[in-house]
C-alpha cells in the first residue's frame, strides 16, 4: 500500500494481542501514526495452538505477512471417542488453514507493526480515565476489557457456560509431516489435536461439560492425571496423547453477550472485547482479523467519524452474531452426552460425509470464503 490516506491520523491501540497488533498494522498500511498500549512487559501468547483459516490469513496477506511458516493444515476429520472416523471437512482452493503456534503469530504481526513504523509501548495499563490523546481508540483489551463497560456500561457480566477448556503440548515420537485437523466427539467432551511447529508439536485442546466453575484466563495450571481421569472414556489415539502431556492448563468457557453498540465516543472495540467466544469454530482471532482490516477501511473512507464507526459495527455484528449461532450448534454436535442421541448424530454425520462428499464443509462457505479485504 503506497497510498498514506490516514497521514494525519493518531490511532492508539489498547492491547497487544493478536487483535491489538493486526489492527495496529492496518491502520499503520495505511499511513496513520499508531501506537499500541500493552500493559504486559513484552508481546506475550501462550505456548498452544491456534488455527487460522481463509478468513483470517486473507487479512494477514493482505497486510505483507507470510503465514507460510506456519504447518499447513490438510482438513479436519470428526472422529468418535474411539477413534472412528465420523466425517471428513477437506480442504479446498478457497479454504485452507494454517496451524500456529500463538508465539509464533503474535512475533509475525509484531515484525510487521516494526517494519510498519509503529510504536509500541510495553508496560502500559491504560484506562479509559487516563487514555492518552488520539483521534481514534481501537479498545483491543481482550475478554476482560476495560473499554467495554466504558463503551456498553448496561452490558450483562458474562455467564459461566457450563464447559471449560483444557489445553496442553505433546511432543510427538518423530516429527509429523502431513495432517490437519482431528476432532473426537465424545460423552460430554471433546478433544481437538493438531500438529504445529514443522510437526514438532502436538496441540491438544479439550472442551469439556462441568459444573466446576473455572476461571476465564490460561493462568489455572491443572494435573495431566486430572485431565486423564476426564477423557477416561475417549480410546483410539486421545488416551495415548493425553498420558503423554507435560503442561496442562484450564480456561472456564464464559457466555458473553455482544454489546449493544461498539464504540462511544472515539473509543471502539475490536477483537475479545467486542466479542468473546467460545472456541468452537476456532475463529476468535479471525474474527478480530476481520474488524482490524473492516475498522481501518471504515476510518479512510468515512470523513466523519461517527458514519465511520457506525459502518464498521454494521459490517461486523451480523457476521459475528453467526458465528456465535455456529459456535453454539457445534457445541451441541461435538458433546452428545446421552449414547444414543451421539450415535444417531454421527450416523447423520457419516452418511452425509460418503454419500456427498464435502457437503458439510459447503455449508461454511459463507464462513471461510468471506474475503473482508474486498468488502
Ligand atoms: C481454548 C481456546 C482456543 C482457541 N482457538 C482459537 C483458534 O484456533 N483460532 C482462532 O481464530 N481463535 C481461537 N481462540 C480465540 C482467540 O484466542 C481469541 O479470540 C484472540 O486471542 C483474541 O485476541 P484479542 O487481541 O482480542 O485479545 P487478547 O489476546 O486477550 O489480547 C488482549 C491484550 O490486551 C492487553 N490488555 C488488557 N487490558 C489492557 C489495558 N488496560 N492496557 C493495556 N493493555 C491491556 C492484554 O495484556 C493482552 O495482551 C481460542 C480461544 C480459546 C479460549
Amino acid at each position: 500500500m503506497a497510498v498514506q490516506p490516514l497521514k494525519d491520523q493518531n490511532i492508539a491501540v489498547i492491547g497487544g494481542g493478536l487483535g491489538g497488533l493486526c489492527a495496529a498494522l492496518c491502520f499503520a498500511r495505511r499511513g496513520a501514526s499508531v501506537t499500541v498500549y500493552e500493559q504486559a512487559p513484552s508481546f506475550e501468547e501462550v505456548g498452544a495452538g491456534i488455527q487460522v483459516a481463509s478468513n483470517g490469513l486473507r487479512v494477514l496477506r493482505a497486510l505483507g505477512l507470510d503465514p507460510s511458516s506456519a504447518f499447513q493444515g490438510e482438513g479436519t476429520t470428526l472422529h468418535d471417542h474411539l477413534g472412528r472416523r465420523v466425517a471428513v471437512l477437506p480442504n479446498s482452493s478457497s479454504r485452507e488453514v494454517r496451524l500456529f503456534h500463538r508465539p509464533e503469530l503474535l512475533g509475525l504481526l509484531e515484525a510487521g507493526c516494526q517494519d510498519a513504523g509503529v510504536r509500541l509501548e510495553l508496560g502500559a495499563k491504560i484506562t479509559p480515565e487516563d487514555a492518552p490523546e488520539a483521534d481514534l481508540f481501537v479498545a483491543a483489551d481482550g475478554v476482560k476489557s476495560a473499554f467495554r463497560a466504558h463503551v456498553a456500561p448496561d452490558l450483562a457480566a458474562p455467564e459461566f457456560s457450563g464447559q471449560a477448556a483444557w489445553r496442553a503440548l505433546v511432543r510427538p515420537p518423530k516429527p509429523i509431516t502431513r495432517g490437519g485437523v482431528s476432532v473426537y466427539m465424545g460423552p460430554g467432551a471433546h478433544v481437538v489435536v493438531y500438529p504445529i511447529q514443522q510437526g514438532e508439536l502436538i496441540n491438544v485442546v479439550v472442551g469439556e461439560d462441568t459444573a466446576e466453575r473455572a476461571a476465564e484466563g490460561w493462568q489455572q495450571e491443572v494435573s495431566q492425571a486430572d485431565m486423564a481421569a476426564r477423557l477416561s472414556a475417549f480410546g483410539g489415539p486421545v488416551g495415548e496423547l493425553i498420558g503423554r502431556a507435560e503442561k496442562v492448563h484450564l480456561w472456564g468457557l464464559f457466555n458473553h453477550k455482544l454489546p449493544p453498540r461498539w464504540s462511544e465516543g472515539n473509543v471502539v472495540l475490536l477483537g475479545d472485547a467486542a466479542h468473546a467466544m467460545l472456541p468452537y469454530m476456532a475463529q476468535g482471532a479471525c474474527m478480530a482479523f476481520e474488524d482490524a482490516w473492516a475498522l481501518a477501511a471504515s476510518w479512510e473512507k468515512y470523513d466523519d467519524p461517527d458514519a465511520a464507526l457506525g459502518a464498521y459495527e454494521s459490517l461486523r455484528v451480523p457476521r459475528v452474531a453467526r458465528v456465535m449461532k455456529a459456535v453454539r450448534a457445534n457445541a451441541t454436535r461435538f458433546h452428545h452426552s446421552n449414547a444414543v442421541a451421539r450415535v444417531i448424530g454421527h450416523t447423520g454425520l457419516r452418511a452425509v460425509s460418503t454419500l456427498a462428499p464435502g457437503l458439510i464443509a459447503r455449508q461454511f462457505d459463507w464462513l471461510y470464503n468471506y474475503d473482508v479485504t474486498k468488502v
